[in-house]
């Protein structure tokens, strides 16, 4: 534990892990992203300036919801956010699910084919030694 100033207000708080915020502050951001996910239930087409203006977020507070998939806008909102493996438009998360769907079948590749274990030859010894023999 240790004593930390809050990113938000500036006043001091008891930090244990998590964003480096006060309690206060953190429950008034829940309280918010309450308010947008109401707001957006509303208006399902708001785009991402709209729905920052009329709840007073900041537009990255939003995309950070909407990249830990809490929040999730609608097709043709224009929310602006981008895969981070190619770039292309994407409505909630991190990645658009062509990358999502290969970097899962890339991982189901790693588990299903195991690397054979390296199995140390005892065989090897014997034909050293062998060899150590005919010398
Ligand atoms: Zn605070
Ligand atoms: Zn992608």
């Amino acid at each position: 534990m240790e004593v930390m100033n809050c990113k938000t207000c500036g006043r001091l708080f008891n930090y244990y892990n998590g964003p480096k915020v006060c309690p206060a502050c953190k429950d008034a951001l829940e309280e918010k992203f309450r308010q947008v996910k109401e707001y957006l239930r509303e208006h399902k087409v708001a785009s991402i300036t709209e729905v920052s203006e009329a709840n007073e977020v900041s537009v990255n507070q939003i995309k950070q919801w909407v990249r830990e998939e809490r929040l999730a806008f609608q097709e043709g909102s224009g929310v602006g956010i981008e895969c981070e493996n190619c770039g292309a438009e994407i409505l909630t998360g991190r990645f658009c699910t062509k990358c999502k769907n290969a970097m899962v079948n890339e991982l189901g590749n790693a588990f299903g084919k195991p690397k054979a274990p390296v199995e140390k030859k005892p065989a090897k010894d014997k034909d050293r030694m062998r060899f150590l023999d005919k010398q």
